[in-house]
C-alpha cells in the first residue's frame, strides 16, 4: 500500500484517521493538519519526466487511485522579472504565475485534493462561501466529478469573471447581503443539514494540494534561501506554501528554508494587527474593505497556521493602501507585460515597501506569487491612468500622435 495519511490538531495534537468526516478537533475545536507520511521521497532529478502538473509529486500527497479529480493544476511558470525587482528594490524577482490554473487561480491546486476527498467520502453534494475564486474553482471540479455544488458569495464586489465562472459550471448559486464573513457563518450553518461537504480553507485537505506550490518554487528555481511573498485573506495559502517548505526540510531535500512574507491590504488587515501589536487572539473587523476583493476578508479562518508560518520561518507581514496595489498592478503590466487580479499586486506592494522600511534585505531574492489571472477583475477603476481615446476617422489618431510631439 501507498504512504500513510491522517489528520492532527494543530493544537492538542490528536490524531484522526484520514477517511474521517470532520473540518476542526473534536476534542479541543481548533484547525486540523494534514500528515502525509512518504514511504520514499523524489529528489529534482527524479522528478525529470513527470506529469506536468502538482501530482507530479505524489510521494507527499494523499493518492487516490481511480477517484482522482484533476484539471491538470499546478506546476505552473515561474518568470523571472529583472525589471520589476528594480522597482521594488530588490537583487532578484520571480513571479510564480498561479493565474495559469484551469479556473485561473491557485485555489484549483486544492479543489483537486479537495473534490477527491469528497468523492472518497462518499458525499454527493459540497458547498462553499466565496469572495469569488473558491466558487468559481469549486464549482469546475465538481463538474468534473460529478458532485453538486452550493455556492455562497457576497451580494456585492464579486469580480464579475469570478461570477461567471460559477454560473457557467452549473453551481446552485446563492448572492448574500454582507461579506465574505458573514457568507461563510451561513455555510457552517447549513453544511450539515444539507449533508454538503464543505470545501472552504478551514478543510485542511484544500491546503494539502495548495502546499505543492512550494515544491515547485523549489524544483523551479533550484535553491530555497528566499523570500516568498503571499497575499493573505483567509490565511490559508500563507500556512499551505509554509507546510511544503517545511516538510522538504523535514524530509531532507532541502536545507534552508525561506522567509514568508505575507500581505495585507489596508483595509482588511486583522492579521497585520494582531501581529503588530502583539494581540492575545485576532480581532475580526467588521467592515472589510478592499479593491483586492480576494482579500476582502474581517475574520480569517486560518489566522493560527498563519502565525505559525510566520513565527516559524522569521517572517514578515503588512499591509498596503489601494492606491499601491494599482501603482504595484501597473508596474508590473507595463514593466514586465505579466499582470495578476488586484489581491496579487498587494504582495508586489508589500514586498516593495518592506524595502523601502529597510525591513527586506535588499540582497534578497523573491517570489512573488501571482494568486490570480488579472482577466478575473476587470474593473475600470484598475486602469483609470490609460483611458482608450474615442474616435471616428484615421485622421484623429494622425492628429493625436502630431500633439503628442
Ligand atoms: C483566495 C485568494 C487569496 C487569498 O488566499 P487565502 O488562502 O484566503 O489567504 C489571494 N489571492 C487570490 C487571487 C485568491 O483567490
Ligand atoms: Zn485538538
Amino acid at each position: 500500500m501507498s504512504e500513510r495519511v491522517y489528520l492532527m490538531c494543530i493544537s492538542c495534537g490528536r490524531e484522526f484517521e484520514r477517511d474521517t468526516l470532520i473540518y476542526t478537533c473534536s476534542s479541543c475545536g481548533d484547525l486540523l493538519d494534514v500528515v502525509v507520511e512518504p514511504k520514499s521521497l523524489f529528489r529534482r532529478d527524479t522528478l525529470q519526466g513527470r506529469v506536468d502538473s502538482m501530482w507530479r509529486y505524489k510521494e507527499l500527497l494523499p493518492s487516490f487511485d481511480k477517484g482522482l479529480v484533476t484539471l491538470g493544476e499546478g506546476y505552473t511558470r515561474l518568470v523571472e522579472c529583472k525589471k520589476l525587482a528594480k522597482w521594488i528594490g530588490v537583487r532578484s524577482l520571480y513571479l510564480k504565475l498561479d493565474g495559469l490554473n484551469p479556473t485561473g487561480s491557485f485555489k484549483d491546486r486544492g479543489m483537486s485534493v479537495g473534490t477527491s476527498t469528497a468523492l472518497r467520502l462518499r458525499m454527493k453534494r459540497v458547498i462553499c462561501a466565496s469572495t469569488g475564486n473558491t466558487s468559481a474553482s469549486l464549482s469546475a471540479y465538481s463538474a468534473r466529478a460529478g458532485l453538486e455544488c452550493i455556492v455562497i458569495i457576497p451580494r456585492e464586489k464579486v469580480a464579475v469573471g469570478k461570477l461567471f465562472q460559477a454560473r457557467l459550471f452549473n453551481s446552485k448559486v446563492f448572492q448574500m447581503v454582507g461579506g465574505f464573513d458573514d457568507a461563510m457563518t451561513v455555510v457552517l450553518k447549513c453544511a450539515q443539514a444539507l449533508d454538503a461537504y464543505i470545501l472552504n480553507s478551514i478543510n485542511p485537505w484544500r491546503l494539502e494540494g495548495q502546499k505543492t506550490t512550494a515544491y515547485e518554487i523549489w524544483e523551479q528555481l533550484g535553491r530555497t534561501d528566499i523570500a516568498v511573498a503571499v497575499p493573505v485573506g483567509n490565511c490559508g495559502n500563507i500556512s499551505a506554501i509554509w507546510k511544503g517548505f517545511k516538510e522538504l526540510g523535514i524530509h531532507g531535500v532541502i536545507k534552508d528554508l525561506p522567509i514568508m512574507i505575507g500581505a495585507q491590504a489596508e483595509g482588511a488587515a486583522p492579521l497585520v494587527e494582531y501581529w503588530e501589536k502583539g494581540l492575545e487572539t485576532i480581532r475580526p473587523w467588521k467592515n472589510p474593505e478592499t479593491i483586492a476583493t480576494a482579500i476582502r476578508i474581517g475574520n480569517p479562518v486560518n489566522w493560527k497556521k498563519a502565525v505559525r508560518a510566520l513565527r516559524e520561518s522569521k517572517g514578515l507581514i503588512t499591509a498596503v493602501s489601494d492606491d499601491d496595489v494599482v501603482k504595484a498592478l501597473r508596474a508590473m503590466s507595463s514593466l514586465e507585460g505579466l499582470a495578476g487580479e488586484p489581491s496579487s499586486a498587494v504582495a508586489i506592494a508589500a514586498s516593495k515597501k518592506l524595502v523601502d522600511e529597510g525591513r527586506i534585505d535588499p540582497d534578497t531574492t523573491l517570489v512573488s506569487v501571482v494568486t490570480g489571472n488579472p482577466l478575473k477583475d476587470t474593473s475600470d477603476y484598475l486602469i483609470s491612468w490609460n483611458e482608450p481615446v474615442k474616435i471616428t476617422d484615421a485622421n484623429e489618431i494622425i492628429g493625436y500622435f502630431s500633439r503628442q510631439k
